[in-house]
């Protein structure tokens, strides 16, 4: 079990990814809410049938498997559909990730949640580091990466919390508006601090 829990969280296409790829090849374990979510909607998982009773066999392909794409879709036009699927996951989700804390063998651990904020998990860390960038970066990166429009891209942003609810509530930031070099450095005086404060 770390002695530190850092949850890394920022909006759509702020460059968590960046951040945390960054923190791994430090060596930091990094456990990554999505992913755990991903393997908890696999075939043979207990989540896709309480899926499938919440929500109709619609959402399956013809091999069983969740249709993600239809899915989110979904949730993503009606906010009771997603409260339910939330409602769903996020309980297996910080189960599996408290799993995981425990067999940690670091001063430290990074718990990637893109929807900290949104989905009420901040208990789960003892220090949140937001990646913020101006929200005419995040549609300009998301578009460059995606093809999505400015619309669609503002349409996601409005269903996340707004840039200011995640700086009031941090208390690490990294300012993503300058080069991946400059992101890169600013997670790396961040390890040393993290390494800093874990010490016994
Ligand atoms: P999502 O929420 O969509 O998963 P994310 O927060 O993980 O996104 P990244 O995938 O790390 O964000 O970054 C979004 C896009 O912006 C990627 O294409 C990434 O390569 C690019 N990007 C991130 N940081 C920078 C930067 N400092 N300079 C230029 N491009 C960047």
């Amino acid at each position: 079990m770390p002695t530190l829990r850092v949850a890394l969280t920022g909006g759509i296409g702020s460059g968590k990814t960046q951040v945390s790829n960054r923190f791994a090849a430090l060596g930091v374990p990094v456990l990554d809410a999505d992913e755990i979510a991903h393997a908890l909607t696999a075939p043979g998982q207990p989540a896709l049938q309480s899926i499938r009773e919440c929500f109709g066999p619609k959402y399956f392909l013809a091999d069983g498997t969740l249709d993600r794409k239809r899915l989110r879709q979904r949730v993503f036009q009606d906010p009771k559909a997603r409260q339910a699927l939330e409602d769903l996951l996020h309980p297996q989700i910080r189960a599996a990730m408290l799993q995981q804390l425990d067999r940690v063998q670091y001063p430290y651990a990074v718990l990637v949640i893109p929807l900290l904020f949104e989905t009420r998990q901040t208990d789960l860390a003892d220090r949140i580091l937001v990646v913020d960038v101006p929200e005419s970066v995040q549609i300009e990166r998301v578009q460059r990466r995606s093809g999505l429009s400015p619309a669609e891209i503002r349409r996601i942003l409005a269903a996340q919390v707004p840039r200011s609810v995640r700086l009031a509530g941090a208390q690490d930031r990294i300012d993503n508006r300058g080069s991946l070099a400059a992101l890169i450095s600013q997670v790396d005086a961040l390890h040393a601090r993290y390494l800093a404060l874990s010490q016994p």
